[in-house]
C-alpha cells in the first residue's frame, strides 16, 4: 500500500453519498461542520438506478432518482460541504482523530465520522437481468410498482422483503407471481399467512429463474426452470429481485459493531453506533425501511449527533 504522506484533518467526514450522505452534509454544512464528504463508488446511491421516484414529498409529479441526487448534491455543495470522489478502503476507529484511508493512498483523520454507505440489493447474476435492469427489472417495489398498475409482475425470492413486495404489488397488480427456489417460504409465518390469504399473488415454489425475456420496450416474461426439469414462461412486464441486500459495512466491521447480516448498530433513537464520534445513517443501518426519505430523515440525525459531539468535545 503507497500511501500519500500529506494528512488533512477534517471536524466531520461524511462517507458515502446517497439521500442519507447528502442530507447529513446540508445539515453539518449549515451547522458551519465543514464537512468533506467521499461520495464512494456509485455517486447518489441506489437512487440513480432507479427510474421515477414518485414518493419523495416535495416533488408532485414526481422526479428521476438522478435528479433528486444531483439537486440534493447541488444543496449540499451551495452551505460549503466539500464533495470529492474516493472511496473509503481502510479505517482505523481506535482512537481519535479517526484515520479513514482514501483509495488506498490519502489519510484523512476525522474528529468524527458519519457512516453512510448505504446497501447494495442482491441481483441474480443472470445476464438477461443486466440487459432489463430500469426497463422492467428493479429491486424495489416501493419505489417503482406503480409503473405496473393492473398488470401482471414476479418478485423473486421468499424472505419477509419478498413477501411484503409481493403483498405491496398485489394491490396495484393484477396478478402477482412470487417465484421461490425452495419448498418453503423463510419468511416469517404472519407474513405466509397474509400472502396465503391475498388471491391475486400466485407462489411458485421451486422454481428458479433461467431467463428474463423481452425486447427494445422491456421485459414481457420470465423464463423458469422447476426442479423436476420442467421449464415454464410466465407473461410479465415487471420483475422485482428481493433476495436480500448487502449492507456496505464490510470496511468498518472489524471496529463497528454490526448484526448477523452485517448492518451497523445504532442506539434507536439515535445515529450512535459503539465508537462515540462515529454515527452511522441510511440503508447500511436499516433493514426494514430503507425508502429514499427514512434515508434522508437518518441523515438529518447523524449531522445533528455529530454536530453535538464536535461541540461538547470542545472541537467546534
Ligand atoms: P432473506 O435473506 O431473509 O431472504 C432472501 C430470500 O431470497 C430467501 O428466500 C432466499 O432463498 C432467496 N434467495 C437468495 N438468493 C437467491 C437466488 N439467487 N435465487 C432465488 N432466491 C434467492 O432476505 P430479506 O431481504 O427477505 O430479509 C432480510 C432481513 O430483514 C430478514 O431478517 C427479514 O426477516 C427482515 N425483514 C423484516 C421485515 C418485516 O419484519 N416487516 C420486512 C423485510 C425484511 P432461500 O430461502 O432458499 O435461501
Amino acid at each position: 500500500m503507497v500511501l500519500n504522506s500529506e494528512k488533512e484533518t477534517v471536524k466531520i467526514l461524511i462517507i458515502g453519498s446517497g439521500p442519507a450522505g447528502y442530507t447529513a452534509a446540508i445539515y453539518a454544512a449549515r451547522a458551519n461542520m465543514d464537512p468533506v464528504m467521499y461520495e464512494g463508488l456509485q455517486p447518489g446511491g441506489q437512487l440513480t438506478t432507479t427510474t421515477d421516484v414518485d414518493n419523495f414529498p416535495g416533488y408532485p409529479d414526481g422526479i428521476s432518482g438522478t435528479k433528486l441526487m444531483e439537486d440534493v448534491k447541488n444543496q449540499a455543495t451551495r452551505f460549503g460541504t466539500d464533495i470529492r470522489s474516493g472511496f473509503a478502503t481502510k479505517v482505523d476507529f481506535s482512537s481519535r482523530p479517526f484515520k479513514v484511508i482514501i483509495d488506498e493512498e490519502k489519510i484523512i483523520l476525522a474528529q468524527s465520522v458519519i457512516i453512510a454507505t448505504g446497501a447494495t440489493a442482491k441481483y441474480l447474476g443472470i445476464e438477461s437481468e443486466e440487459r432489463f435492469r430500469g426497463m422492467g427489472v428493479s429491486a424495489c417495489a416501493t419505489c417503482d410498482g406503480f409503473f405496473y398498475r393492473k398488470q401482471d409482475v414476479a418478485v423473486i425470492g421468499g424472505g419477509d422483503t419478498a413477501c411484503e413486495e409481493a403483498l405491496y404489488l398485489s394491490g396495484i397488480c393484477k396478478t402477482v407471481h412470487l417465484i421461490v427456489r425452495k419448498k418453503e417460504l423463510r419468511a416469517s409465518k404472519v407474513m405466509q399467512e397474509h400472502v396465503a390469504r391475498t388471491e391475486n399473488i400466485v407462489i411458485h415454489f421451486e422454481h428458479v429463474t433461467q431467463e428474463i425475456l423481452g425486447d427494445d420496450s422491456g421485459v414481457n416474461g420470465i423464463k423458469l426452470a422447476k426442479s423436476n426439469g420442467n421449464i415454464i414462461v410466465l407473461p410479465v412486464t415487471g420483475i422485482f429481485l428481493a433476495i436480500g441486500h448487502n449492507p456496505n459495512s464490510e470496511v468498518f466491521k472489524s471496529f463497528v459493531d454490526t448484526d448477523e447480516v452485517g448492518y451497523i448498530k445504532t442506539i434507536p433513537g439515535t445515529s450512535k453506533t459503539n465508537i462515540p464520534g462515529v454515527f452511522a445513517c441510511g440503508d447500511v443501518q436499516d433493514p426494514n425501511y430503507r425508502q429514499a426519505i427514512t434515508a434522508a430523515g437518518s441523515g438529518c440525525i447523524a449531522a445533528l449527533d455529530a454536530e453535538r459531539f464536535i461541540c461538547e468535545m470542545g472541537l467546534a
